[in-house]
């Protein structure tokens, strides 16, 4: 199923999307639904439809309690930027909680000098907590997966050894519409990623290209970091940022990008200049 939080007659609920309707559980936070371990069957007895043109999709998770990036992940990318090396094991930043926003929502341009960037990434949402997984059972840990746009800000990123900040502005992190669940991704490795600015395609690639895979990328995490549901860990973006453009080509106040991943959602969001 996909799942959405979505804004209604000023109250907050989590349904089911189906089609151009959506179903209202009795649930008005993911956390909560994927805490409960509520299925399918018990969830859709309970809802009731509302049409999708009624209500405004949020974020799927207000304020994950983490939000990790894995940085190359993508053997095009590595080959596209001119500084980097091929990582021997994954390489993770997080981004900053306040950060998330919904489909739709603006993405703010803070000064006209920002080099503003966009990234597609298939993103995992934890359902079950892991720690020390294996690879062979890591994705029983996955509730499901998103799409999120890891929006970066090029001039600060490279002038912070932590990348926190350029990683991390506000409305930085857009993810959504829906949480797709796992049963619905059989193979979470076999999916086209892409990304369209005012209709352009500029990156198309499959996670296949992945240099560590999913459960390569848990297992690994999961050493070290203790991943509770809700968490949201993402996977890395193909080739075809706007950095590595010739010329490099960043976005600008007017411009909607639109990140895609087959099967789990398209999510767009304008640009607006915060100036
Ligand atoms: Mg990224």
């Amino acid at each position: 199923m996909k799942l959405v939080r979505y804004a209604a007659n000023d109250s907050t609920h989590v349904g089911i999307l189906e089609g151009s309707e959506v179903l209202q559980t009795d649930f008005a936070d993911l956390l909560e639904l994927i805490g409960a371990g509520a299925d399918e069957r018990t969830l859709r007895a309970q809802a009731s439809r509302t049409p999708l043109s009624d209500v405004r999709i949020l974020a799927p998770i207000a304020a994950p309690g983490k939000i990790l990036f894995c940085g190359i992940n993508y053997r095009s990318h590595k080959e596209e930027a001119p500084n980097a090396v091929l990582p021997s094991e994954p390489f993770f930043f997080s981004k900053l909680p306040s950060a998330v926003i919904g489909p739709g929502e603006a993405v703010v341009c803070p000064t006209p000098e920002t080099q503003l960037d966009y990234e597609v990434e298939l993103a995992i949402v934890i359902g079950r907590e892991a720690k020390l997984v294996r690879r062979e059972n890591a994705l029983d840990h996955v509730f499901g997966y998103t799409v999120v746009n890891d929006v970066s800000a090029r001039d600060v990123q490279f002038k912070d050894n932590q990348i926190t900040l350029g990683k991390g502005f506000d409305t930085f992190c857009p993810m959504g519409p829906a949480i797709v669940t796992a049963d619905q991704i059989p193979d979470p490795q076999q999916l086209r990623l892409s990304t369209r600015v005012n209709g352009e395609t500029r990156q198309s690639a499959s996670t296949d290209e992945q240099l560590f895979p999913l459960a390569f990328l848990l297992e690994w995490l999961s050493r070290y970091v203790t991943l509770r549901p809700g968490d949201i860990v993402s996977t890395g973006t193909p080739a075809g940022v706007g950095l590595f453009r010739q010329p490099p080509t960043f976005l600008q106040p007017g411009d909607e990008v639109e990140v895609e991943v087959d099967a789990v959602g398209i999510l767009r969001n304008p640009i607006v200049a915060g100036w």
